[in-house]
């Protein structure tokens, strides 16, 4: 559940004082970016990484704001909800203006930033297990911005989750993308895969930490795509993402991956991935 208060625009609100105009052009054309942040008791985790991939974002769609500023408000809203495990949105948009497809120059940028309260990984937090279906990626070819333009990802986990699954995992072209709202990886013959970090999709956070844990752990790892068919043949599979952090499919379109539990690698993983944490957020 949301926390009472949010941030807009150089106040903190309650969030049924918040309001935008009705010309907000992240309302008409999703003219806008965002980013979700995971803090650890009181600390957030891989923030450079998000501010990188704002402003990357931004860049991307050429929407000028000084990102930085966001981390100490990012905080300040944590703070104020009493909160120390919580999950941060952090959304930009254009601004307001009457609605025309073309971009004036003088718009001011709407920033948004809400907060909830999120899970602590100061226990002994079992890895997550999900089931999951694929569905078709007929989504653009910019997918590593971190754009307000979601629909697609919106309907494949709708999609999911009245087939009654957990996520939706994408086929561009025979291959695997990524999840709807999670990056994925499956386990053959004892190695690693994943799709490159290309435009076909968010080069994720959690993906690059754990890319980088798997490199310490000498796990065989490649930035390869693989394909769709293959999947239910693969040893294991999992989604990782700053909202679900990692959690293994256990089926995916109704077959079981493996042994249909969380396989070996995916636990190294999530074992590496809970004491990085820990030791970043200076989490026990
Ligand atoms: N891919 C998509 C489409 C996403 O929406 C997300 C997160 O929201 C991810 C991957 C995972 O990225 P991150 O680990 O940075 O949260």
């Amino acid at each position: 559940m949301s926390a009472p208060l949010v941030y807009l625009n150089g106040q903190y609100l309650d969030r049924s004082d918040a309001a935008l105009s009705i010309d907000e052009r992240g309302v008409y054309f999703a003219d806008g970016v965002y980013e979700v942040v995971r803090y650890f008791n009181g600390k957030a985790f891989t923030l450079a990484e998000h501010l990188d991939r704002l402003k990357r974002s931004l860049d991307g769609i050429d929407l000028a704001w000084d990102a930085d500023a966001i981390a100490a408000i990012s905080d300040e809203l944590v703070q104020r909800n009493g909160l120390t495990d919580a999950r941060v949105y952090w959304q930009v948009t254009r601004g307001s203006a009457p609605r025309n497809h073309v971009i004036a120059d003088d718009l001011v940028p709407t920033i948004y930033l809400s907060a909830e309260e999120a899970q602590t990984l100061a226990g002994d937090e079992p890895l997550a297990t999900i089931s999951a279906i694929t569905t078709i990626d007929d989504r653009w070819h910019n997918c590593w911005i971190k754009s307000l333009m979601l629909l697609p990802n919106t309907l494949a986990k709708t999609k999911a989750a009245k087939a009654g699954a957990g996520e939706a995992i994408f086929v561009r072209d025979g291959r695997v993308t990524e999840g709807g709202a999670t990056n994925c990886f499956a386990v053959f013959d004892g190695e690693l895969y994943t799709h490159p970090a290309n435009r076909y999709i968010l080069e994720g956070i959690t993906r690059n930490v754990v890319i980088e844990l798997a490199k310490s752990l000498d796990i065989p790892l490649h930035e390869q795509a693989f394909s769709s068919a293959d999947l239910p043949g693969a040893d294991e599979v999992f989604i990782t993402g700053t909202g679900t952090l990692l959690a293994a499919v256990t089926e995916v379109d109704g077959k079981p991956i493996g042994e249909g539990g969380a396989g070996t690698i995916t636990r190294q993983l999530w074992d590496a991935f809970v004491d990085r944490v820990r030791s970043d957020c200076g989490v026990g």
